[in-house]
């Protein structure tokens, strides 16, 4: 309670005051005493030589002793003090209050020796008769040059000290007084000082429990004022900078979030400080999960935990691609430490090139597909023409065989370079679809139609299962025609003589299914997830006629409707390929 400032200002004043009061006090109480003192020894002794000049008669030695009590007792009582008086010798003659037969030799008490020596003496002292202080005063009494007598006037104190108490009194109430009042004052000044203080301090509390937006009243001009503006000011810079400093942040976290790399920054000892959800995707790990993990828990392949390692050890970036994992993620990894920062540590940008990688291997596989496409049927072309420039053509018949060859291999590219056209068309956007409501049978009789004497040569059994009701969906009919075609055709392709197709439409949920079901050889688990794939053929030495583009066309256009296609198969017994496809709004 004490160390507050209102303490501390108001302590000193009370302490002063109290010193100067009591000081004051007693210097006036001891003026006084003394000035009393002094006042009463130069009454006393004007009444002393009153007497004494009385007792200077020229015939007053023969004075008998009870004319000399008579007088003595008249002084007595006129002047309220005992009265002595003492022959030169030291003996008592006479005393108002005693019997002088009874008195000591009064010679050498002070005040007397004092008297005989200069004329007038005075003494104060402590009289064990009476019981208090006295004070004496003694003049002598003269016939001619020759002392005579002595004359002693004595009176007590105790008034003196009575008065004095009183005043001492008065001095401590004044004292008291003073000093209560001092106390208030200063109590009450330090409390205006120590206010102001007060509400800065609450002030500057509430700012750093996060209200930057508090501002005080400035009230006064003084110090406290210019204080009080240098706090509002203090304040809305800190907002300013704090906002700055949020906004940024937000920006930043939120570059952070939607960046397609990975960021994570760790601390020195290579413990995550910071992840990004780029990379809590690639590693399939929570944020908060991975936040205070070790880097080797958090990324787990030992590569990249590697290239970590060496970064740490030579205190040099590091840029590195490594392929991790079962899905054979291909990553850039790109570590750099983190100096002049105030927390040293390290930054870890994963780039995720999987993808990229992928295109790259498409294209490389496309060019090199087409060229082995076009390899075949080129070599055939160039042995037939040789054929028969080497006299096949002096053989009309064979000639017209020959050529009959020609043909096919020229009609082959030439679907090859129509499918790709297409293909290329349909991934550019370039032949945009005419959607509009349409009954599903409209998409499938016609091309099962056209199919089914290719089937029925092959030995097939084709059947088309259509719901009772008509199902209508929303769909470009020609593109759509050309899927139907392509998968019953595939059907036909892959189907021994003996077997069963069968095309089926179901409604499931909101969307329509078309399923076209053969009995065939079937694809192997391992070709089924790349068939749609451009040029793929899972037996490439079974199969003759087809360029490996129809699916990846047919999932092109399906896709470009906002369907789905997709097959299931069990090798040596059948598939299955399904359509799906939005229903036209009713
Ligand atoms: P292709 O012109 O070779 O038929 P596709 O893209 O239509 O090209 O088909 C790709 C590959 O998918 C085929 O080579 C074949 O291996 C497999 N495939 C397609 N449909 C069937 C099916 N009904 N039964 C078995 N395999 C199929």
């Amino acid at each position: 309670m004490f160390r507050s400032i209102r303490w501390r200002i108001a302590l000193p004043y009370v302490v002063l005051i109290l010193v100067a009061m009591i000081g004051l006090a007693l210097y006036l109480t001891a003026l006084t005493e003394n000035t009393h003192k002094a006042d009463l020894r130069d009454r006393l002794e004007a009444e002393a030589t009153l007497l004494a000049a009385q007792l200077s008669a020229p015939d007053s030695w023969q004075w008998s002793r009870e004319r000399l009590d008579a007088l003595v007792a008249q002084f007595a009582a006129s002047l309220g003090a005992r009265v002595t008086v003492i022959a030169r010798d030291g003996v008592v003659l006479s005393d108002s209050h005693e019997n002088p037969a009874r008195m000591e030799n009064h010679l050498f008490r002070p005040e007397v020796q004092r008297a005989l020596a200069v004329g007038v003496g005075s003494n104060i002292r402590y009289s064990e008769t009476l019981g208090y202080d006295m004070l004496y005063v003694a003049t002598v009494a003269r016939t001619g040059e020759q002392v005579t007598r002595v004359v002693r006037l004595a009176l007590p104190l105790h008034e003196i000290a009575t008065d004095i108490a009183a005043l001492r009194r008065a001095a401590l109430g004044a004292t008291l007084l003073a000093a209560v009042l001092g106390v208030l004052l200063a109590v009450a000044i330090a409390e205006r000082t120590a206010q102001p203080v007060r509400q800065l301090t609450a002030a500057a509390q509430r700012v750093a429990a996060g209200q930057l937006d508090t501002r005080l009243l400035i009230t006064s001009q003084d110090e406290v004022g210019a204080l009080t503006h240098a706090f509002n000011e203090m304040a809305a810079k800190l907002g300013e900078q704090m906002a700055t400093l949020t906004n940024e942040r937000a920006r930043l976290a939120s570059v952070l979030t939607h960046m397609a790399d990975g960021v994570l920054i760790t601390d020195p000892e290579g413990r995550v400080l910071l992840v990004n959800p780029a990379v809590s995707r690639l590693f399939e790990i929570r944020v908060e999960d991975a936040l205070g993990r070790s880097f080797a828990q958090v990324v787990r392949y030992h590569q990249i935990i590697e290239i970590w390692r060496r970064c740490h050890d030579t205190g040099e970036e590091q840029v590195e691609a490594v392929e991790v994992g079962r899905q054979r993620l291909f990553l850039q990894v790109i570590i750099t430490p983190l100096q002049g920062v105030e927390a040293e540590g390290y930054l870890v940008i994963l780039q995720n090139l999987t993808q990229v990688r992928r295109l790259e291997t498409v294209r490389r596989d496309f060019i090199s597909n087409i060229s082995h496409e076009l390899r075949t049927p080129l070599a055939s072309l160039k042995a037939l023409v040789d054929t028969l420039r080497d006299g096949a053509l002096e053989d009309p018949p064979a000639a017209q065989r020959f050529l009959g060859r020609v043909e096919v291999e020229v009609d082959a590219m030439t679907q090859l370079v129509q499918e790709l056209l297409e293909l290329s068309r349909i991934e550019s956007g370039q032949s945009p679809l005419h959607l509009r409501p349409l009954d599903v049978a409209e998409a499938i009789v016609p091309p099962v139609e056209r199919l089914r004497p290719q089937a029925e040569r092959a030995g097939l059994r084709l059947e088309v299962q259509l719901p009772s009701e008509e199902v209508r969906v929303l769909a470009d009919r020609e593109r759509l025609q050309q899927t139907m075609t392509n998968l019953v055709h595939n059907a036909i392709k892959f189907t021994p003589p003996g077997g069963e197709i069968t095309v089926t439409v179901q409604r499931a949920g909101d969307e329509v299914v078309i399923a076209v079901r053969d009995t065939g050889v079937g694809i192997s688990a391992d070709d089924l997830p790349r068939i749609f794939e451009r040029f793929y053929k899972a037996d490439r030495a079974r199969v003759g006629g087809g360029t490996g583009l129809g699916l990846a066309i047919a999932k092109h256009i399906v896709q470009s409707h906002g369907g789905r296609i997709w097959a299931e198969s069990i090798e040596g017994q059948g598939s299955t390929f399904y359509v799906s496809l939005l229903p036209a709004p009713s």
